[in-house]
């Protein structure tokens, strides 16, 4: 079975441009994916969509019928989404004998329309206990220099690990502007990151975040990580065999996993 890849992050990560990018990258490769828009308030999808949630529910509709603000309006576009999501996993599943390679969903802008809510988890859910699917976590590296905006997102990225112990690979993007090697040395020594620490901010900040770090540090050793610019192309290579590992994680842990809880 093909694996679907749920592309998750914080609001302006570069979810979107990260999606158009793989899409064209495997198109050049002759194994197109197949690709679901689960934003309902996107203005434009800027690559080739399979599944759009804005041709199942209208955004602007949904907030002047039920007099909504538009978050309220995105969690009930896609709790209307997740009713007839069956029917969606029908349609990955049916392509499994043409030549599309893997399955990408594109999330909402704001990260927690998707992570906090009954109908993101209930599309996971059906996802991955229906086919081999992996989290792939954008980061903005370019914001992520800033130790404790780094360390608020790694602690968001932990929770959603937590949540769907699925296999979870954090993709450091906008590699244009920064390079992630600083990302990749934190993750790998605590002092190198407490170094950063003590150039900016409050010694309260400084102490919750060195605390934190160190709790993060089991968290960082089963994850993978790859850096990337979806805006030039670069790290695409490395996007691919890292789903490809994370879907033997899938078979050999997940699986396993899921058959003892049944
Ligand atoms: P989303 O809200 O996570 O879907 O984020 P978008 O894909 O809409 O991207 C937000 C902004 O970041 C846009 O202005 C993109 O052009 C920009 N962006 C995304 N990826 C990159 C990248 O790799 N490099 C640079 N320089 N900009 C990027
Ligand atoms: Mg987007």
């Amino acid at each position: 079975q093909k694996p679907s890849v749920l592309v998750l992050g914080m609001a302006g990560s570069g979810k979107t441009t990260f999606v158009q990018r793989l899409t064209s990258y495997l198109h050049t490769r002759q194994t197109p994916p197949y690709v679901i828009n689960l934003d309902p308030a996107v203005a434009k999808v800027p690559y080739p969509v399979n599944v759009d949630i804005r041709d199942t529910v209208k955004y602007k509709e949904v907030m002047k019928e039920f007099g909504m603000g538009p978050n309220g309006a995105i969690m009930t576009c896609l709790n209307l989404m997740c009713t007839r999501f069956d029917q969606v996993i029908q349609l990955i599943n049916k392509r499994a004998n043409s030549d599309t390679s893997i399955c990408l969903l594109d999330t909402p802008g704001q990260i927690e329309a998707f992570t906090w809510s009954a109908s993101g988890s209930i599309i996971t859910d059906s996802l991955a206990s229906s086919h081999p699917t992996v989290v792939m976590y954008i980061v903005d590296s370019a914001r992520a220099t800033n130790p404790t905006t780094f360390m608020s997102n790694m602690l968001y990225a932990c929770s959603i690990l937590y949540r769907t112990k699925l296999p979870f690979i954090v993709v450091f993007n906008k590699a244009d502007i920064v390079k992630p090697t600083f990302a990749l040395k934190w993750m790998k020594d605590f002092e190198r990151f407490d170094e950063a620490l003590e150039e900016n901010r409050s010694s309260y900040m400084n102490d919750l975040s060195r605390s934190l770090s160190l709790v993060l540090d089991e968290f960082y050793c089963g994850l993978k990580t790859v850096c990337v610019s979806s805006m030039t192309g670069e790290g695409f290579d490395d996007v691919m065999k890292a789903i490809d590992e994370s879907v033997e994680a899938y078979k050999n842990e997940y699986v396993p996993m899921y058959e003892k809880v049944l």
